[in-house]
């Protein structure tokens, strides 16, 4: 029987490597993914290293280009790995962007030697379309089809058949009721199935709660002028928010709301949405119909991208003295650099500020010490530079790309074959468990382990 091993995302969120041995002499890897924070145990730089053999691996499938999926392809590359690495068509135009943006950020800053690293990389990617069988003719009678997840732009399972088994790994499968993208569909059949257990023991708030909180913060803003800062990530959780807001300032017509500006200060997160904005065919219902009417979900009027450093600080000095309504969301997700830690200098000592967190701040980041100490008047430390908050502080929970437990669990329930094994990845313990306990009971008859 062919092996799953597993190189990563077992011991927590990230790092997702996994690998299926067909025999003694070939493999493929599903995955390679970057571990992050203290996951992996060790340092930074331990973080990017491939501690498993690589002589078998003939073939390298991504599910989706955030960075905790695909961080160790440089560090596979530089390994001698030449084999073909296979993506959604979506994946193969955007991974280029995020791996550059990772090396630039965490590796080098020699441009030479990240252009020879995108050229290898352009010729090794082999994009697939969604819903088709493939032949891989690396592994001989291994075949694969890549189905949409939901997640982000470009997300999905991976279906493998070898040996007349059906092998399923996840990824990560979004939530049915995030904007943009269309909920993932089951599987028809798997044997065996590796699933992701993010939110394995949460159930988010509905959509249109959160939609409507978000609509009371920015009423509170208008209110009283000055800026509404979202520190979100480039990939999935910009291009969601920018499509909500859209529709916010939509059905406020011939009200101040027009005149509100939408800053998205991210030469990464433009690249995205112009991306998210092209391959439209990828979108839900909901947003194709949205089109179909005329409207431009993320390319409304009021929204503005800011590329250069110098617009960026241009714009900087004039909200702080302006004082003019105005969202900016920029990077990074948890204020622990990028541009979002130069709006925060300026603007964070000013009461008509408000800093909406949209995504899980980690403990120790500069946005879990605002989320903490914010609403008491407290102060943070910025660039080593004390800084007093008098800004309003607020958090939107649910805003997660995500399936939580409800989907998870339907995902596996709505197979018409279930899974005689099931291994549960990619989540904090208490996740996995939780997660255990309730496919048990729903598929009684199979194995359920957790790596
Ligand atoms: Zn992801």
């Amino acid at each position: 029987m062919v092996e799953i091993k597993h190189h990563g995302a077992i011991t927590g969120v990230t790092g997702s490597c996994h690998e299926l041995v067909l025999d003694k002499r070939s493999s493929v890897l599903i995955d390679c993914g970057m571990f992050q924070g203290a996951e992996n145990g060790g340092s930074e730089s331990d973080n990017l290293q491939l501690d498993f053999p690589i002589d078998s691996v003939k073939a390298l499938f991504i599910t989706h280009c955030h960075i905790d999926h695909v961080g160790r392809i440089p560090s596979l590359i530089a390994a001698g790995f030449s084999g073909p690495i296979y993506a959604s068509k979506a994946t193969t135009k955007l991974l280029p962007l995020v791996l550059e943006d990772a090396l630039k950020i965490g590796v080098t800053r020699n441009e030479a030697l990240i252009g020879k690293f995108l050229q290898l990389l352009e010729k090794q990617l082999q994009p697939l379309e969604y819903k088709h069988w493939y032949v891989i003719d690396a592994v001989k009678g291994l075949r694969c089809r890549y189905k949409p997840a939901g997640h982000i732009l470009g997300s999905a399972y991976i279906e493998f058949e070898y040996n007349n088994e059906i092998i399923v790994f996840s990824g990560d499968l979004g939530a049915p009721y995030a904007p943009l993208l269309p909920a993932p569909k089951s599987p028809w059949r798997a044997d065996r199935l590796i699933i992701e257990s993010t939110y394995g023991d949460k159930v988010h708030e509905n959509r249109r709660d959160r939609r409507q909180q978000l609509e009371a913060i920015i009423r509170h803003c208008l209110k009283d002028t000055g800026t509404v800062l979202i520190p979100a990530f480039s990939i999935g959780r910009t291009q969601e928010l920018l499509y909500e807001l859209e529709d916010i300032i939509h059905k406020q017509k011939g009200t101040a709301w027009e005149n509100i500006d939408v800053i998205v200060d991210s030469p990464l997160a433009a690249k995205f949405t112009e991306h998210y904005r092209e391959l439209n065919d990828l979108w839900d219902a909901e947003a194709k119909a949205r089109k179909g009417k005329g409207r431009s979900p993320l390319a409304f009027e009021q929204l503005i991208t800011i590329d250069s450093h110098a617009d960026h600080t241009k714009l900087v000095n004039y909200l702080k003295n302006s004082g003019k309504p105005a969202i900016v969301i920029a990077a990074s997700g948890m204020c622990a650099g990028g541009r979002i830690v130069n709006y925060l200098k300026a603007l964070l000592g000013d009461t008509r500020t408000d800093v909406l967190f949209v995504g899980y701040q980690a403990k120790g980041t500069p946005g879990s010490d605002i989320q903490r100490y914010g609403p008491r008047g407290g102060y943070v430390y910025l660039d080593d530079e004390k800084i007093d908050i008098k800004a309003g502080v607020h958090t939107l929970s649910g805003y997660s790309a995500h399936a939580d437990q409800k989907n998870l669990i339907n995902f596996v329930k709505r197979m018409r074959h279930k899974p005689k094994e099931i291994r549960i990845v990619h989540g904090d313990p208490e996740a996995k468990q939780a997660l255990k306990e309730k496919l048990s009971g729903g598929c009684p008859a199979a194995k359920i382990i957790i790596p």
